[in-house]
């Protein structure tokens, strides 16, 4: 069970976060909803042990990836390598497997520039879900995509969800995203933020 009870965060003087609890059963996909700024990525950081300067504690598994706004990937190295990275005892194998799952096959030698960046993308999806990951985290991945290829991703992320059945957090502002990719819709609101009694009130 992944675990967040997180009493405070701070930014100087700035009190960001208020109490926000909750939890993910193995295989939930919780999308976090919520307006811009209102601190959905602090919680993200703070859940995938990026941030540990908070009041409270989280409890989450060792195994876990992330999927951020932007694809992070390194542009002196193919895809194939961007994949394995995080992976390195995968195999060449297993890496263009991985690649072929989101339409990447043949593309192993591919620079990231080479790449449009509905494919970066998805080498981003990939190598996340290279590893099998108990808990998968994701900021925004289908911002700044036109809305046909936002679609496609989102389709992707729903098969290999299902195939792979992480315990997942998908944060979003968008209200559609979550409803289609989650079992779950929680909100933030406020300031300090907390999570609304209802999600529907967000
Ligand atoms: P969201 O992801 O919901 O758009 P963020 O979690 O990025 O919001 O930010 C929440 C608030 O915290 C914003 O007011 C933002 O300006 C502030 N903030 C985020 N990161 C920092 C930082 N490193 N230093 C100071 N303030 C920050
Ligand atoms: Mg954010």
């Amino acid at each position: 069970m992944i675990r967040a009870d997180i009493t405070s965060k701070f930014f100087g003087e700035q009190q960001v976060l208020g109490q926000v609890q909750f939890t993910i059963a193995p295989g939930e996909t919780v999308a976090l909803l919520g307006p811009s700024g209102i601190g959905k990525s602090t919680i993200l950081r703070i859940m995938a042990g990026i941030d540990t300067r908070f009041e409270g504690r989280v409890t989450r598994p060792e195994n876990m990836a992330i999927v951020f706004q932007e694809p992070n990937l390194l542009p002196w190295r193919n895809a194939l390598d961007n994949l394995l990275i995080p992976h390195p005892t995968l195999g060449a194998v297993a890496a263009r497997e991985a690649l072929e799952k989101v339409g990447l096959a043949g593309r192993d030698e591919a620079f990231p520039g080479q790449l449009s960046l509905g494919q970066q993308r998805r080498l981003a999806l990939a190598r996340a879900f290279a590893g099998a990951p108990e808990f998968l985290v994701m900021d925004e991945p289908f911002v700044s995509l036109d809305p046909e290829m936002a679609d496609q991703m989102l389709s992707l992320t729903e098969t290999l969800i299902a195939e792979a059945r992480p315990a997942t957090l998908f944060v979003t502002h968008a209200r559609a995203e979550a409803d289609r990719l989650a079992d779950r819709v929680i909100a933030l609101s406020g300031r300090p933020a907390t999570l609304s009694q209802k999600a529907d009130a967000a």
